[in-house]
């Protein structure tokens, strides 16, 4: 599965957002798929959606789709020269698929920061140095190789040459590599470099209990906004400490605290669906009497594959499906009404699953 890690500087709340995440969690038997360690925490992904659809299809179970959370925790200045446990911890960055940035937007005398101050902007710069020097160091190894390789007159290392020099130079300048338009045959290259800083990446900006309700309105959240727009990157401002304490309650009392807060749902909740989307996945629902559930997809995913996640004899004896899109099923208000109106379509193999698509696989076993 899809892994998204969390990363910061130590003393940011890490622990305490990555415990939050796994006690607000799902139950790992319903996901056979995950992943059993510490350190990897299995999250359900919240989806009014699913309510919506088991209010028309009455099922007797509903089930979200599920990914996991890595806790990346040690990551210090110096560590792509090996400060710290450096190496270990940037090659479990290396195998996470996005990445959770946590930056310390909260003020508490009574937790040192690292550096000496609440500092958001320098605590990102300082992170981001770490990622790109490392990342500098793996594509100026592969660029001399590749410069040597040249000598063989192969076209496809002129091609590699070429790219990994933009890349230097970006890296160099202190840019992270996924801004870098890299050319189209070179892009096999670039994914098996395994570059820290071509994950897509958002900030979690972790206020305090006092920046809850409007969390634009903190200073530091408003530095981290304004830079991680010129990165292109989203912020989502949560406060750690009240999450975790959320996390812990039953349903009814959470129901009580968080109308308390005077919010509609945990700020956990946003920052699950954030981190699904930067993952680059979607999901898809199968609906029926015994359950309506949803599953995920990386978006672009035909449909003959989108059934393989159910059931891989899904995919081999794949011969069609039947779709309705969401808003669809919705407006008709029921399945047979949404028939007649011709709106469920019978799609083939080459069909790309759209977000929200309600699904039947028609296959041969
Ligand atoms: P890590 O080193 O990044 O994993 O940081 P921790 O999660 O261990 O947090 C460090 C300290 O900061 C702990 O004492 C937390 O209780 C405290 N802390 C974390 N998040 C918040 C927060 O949102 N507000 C406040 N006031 N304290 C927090």
């Amino acid at each position: 599965p899809l892994q998204a890690g969390i990363v910061g500087l130590p003393n940011v709340g890490k622990s305490t957002l990555f415990n939050a995440i796994t006690r607000a969690g799902a139950e790992a038997a319903n996901y056979p798929f995950c992943t059993i360690d510490p350190n990897v925490g299995v999250v359900e992904v919240p989806d009014e959606r699913l309510h919506r659809i088991a209010d028309i299809v009455h099922p007797r179970r509903i089930v979200p789709t599920a990914f996991e959370f890595v806790d990346i925790a040690g990551l210090v200045a110096g560590a792509s020269k090996g400060e710290g446990l450096g190496n270990k911890f940037l090659g479990h960055i290396r195998e996470v698929d996005a990445i959770v940035h946590v930056v310390r937007c909260f003020e508490n005398p009574d937790v040192t920061h690292v550096a000496g101050h609440v500092d958001p902007i320098r605590d990102m710069e300082t992170i981001n140095l770490e990622l790109v020097l490392a990342d500098l160091e793996t594509v100026e190894r592969r660029l001399e190789r590749a410069r040597k390789n040249m000598k063989s007159g192969e076209k496809r290392f002129a091609v590699e040459a070429e790219a990994l020099e933009q890349l230097a130079a970006a890296l160099s300048d202190g840019k992270p590599a996924r801004t870098v338009a890299i050319a189209e045959e070179a892009r096999g290259l670039l994914r098996d470099l395994h570059l820290l800083t071509a994950k897509p990446v958002l900030y979690a900006a972790n206020v305090d209990e006092h920046s809850m309700q409007h969390p634009e309105e903190n200073p530091h959240v408003q530095a981290v906004m304004a830079r991680a727009q010129q990165e292109g990157a989203e912020v989502v401002p949560i406060c750690a400490q009240i999450e975790a304490e959320i996390a812990e309650l039953d349903a009814e009392e959470r129901a009580a605290f968080l109308a308390d807060l005077g919010v509609a749902e945990p700020g956990l909740n946003r920052l699950i669906r954030s981190s699904y989307r930067l993952l680059g996945l979607i999901t898809y629902f199968t609906a029926g009497e015994p359950e309506v559930r949803a599953w995920t997809v990386r978006r672009g995913t035909k449909a003959p594959q989108a059934a393989g996640v159910i059931h891989s004899d899904f995919e081999r004896g794949f011969i069609r499906a039947e779709v309705i899109a969401y808003e669809d099923l919705i407006a008709a208000g029921s399945m047979a009404a949404a028939r007649e109106s011709g709106k469920v379509r019978l799609e083939g193999k080459d069909y790309v699953v759209q977000d929200g698509d309600i699904m039947h696989f028609r296959f041969n076993v």
